[in-house]
């Protein structure tokens, strides 16, 4: 093990590469986490969801679902101790809906996004 680490000399350039496609080329873990935990939320077995926070892994996820413009929904997953947010949107009602799910702050967010966003196609339009 020794002689193989005294075999190899280190290339600044080979491990200056190394780094740069560790975090930026592929999709960043944590998001691949978010968007399991997501998929579940949505059409997966709410009672088996794992929603510990895949950024800190202290926090419990909070999740709401929101109403877009039917039939587009979106889905916040928040994570209260860091502060995480993740914000999807759907194309379609995701079969876990439930007007229950709907947390009126978050649907609050929602509806002023889109009305920005509105805004803006409009602006964008001119
Ligand atoms: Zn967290």
């Amino acid at each position: 093990m020794k002689s193989e680490e005294n075999g190899t000399e280190p290339s600044p350039a080979r491990t200056a590469s190394c780094k740069a496609t560790g975090g930026g080329m592929s999709l960043p873990m944590e998001k691949g986490e978010m968007l399991k935990i997501a998929s579940v939320i949505t059409h997966g077995n709410l009672t088996e969801a794992d929603l510990t926070c895949p950024y800190c892994q202290k926090g419990s996820l909070i999740f709401s679902f929101t109403v877009i413009d039917p039939p587009r929904y979106g889905l916040f997953i928040v994570c209260q101790y860091c502060r995480r947010v993740e914000h999807f949107s759907l194309g379609e009602k995701p079969p876990n809906f439930r007007e229950e799910l709907v947390v009126e702050e978050f649907q609050r967010l929602e509806d002023e996004a889109h009305l920005q966003a509105l805004m803006k196609l409009r602006t964008l339009k001119k």
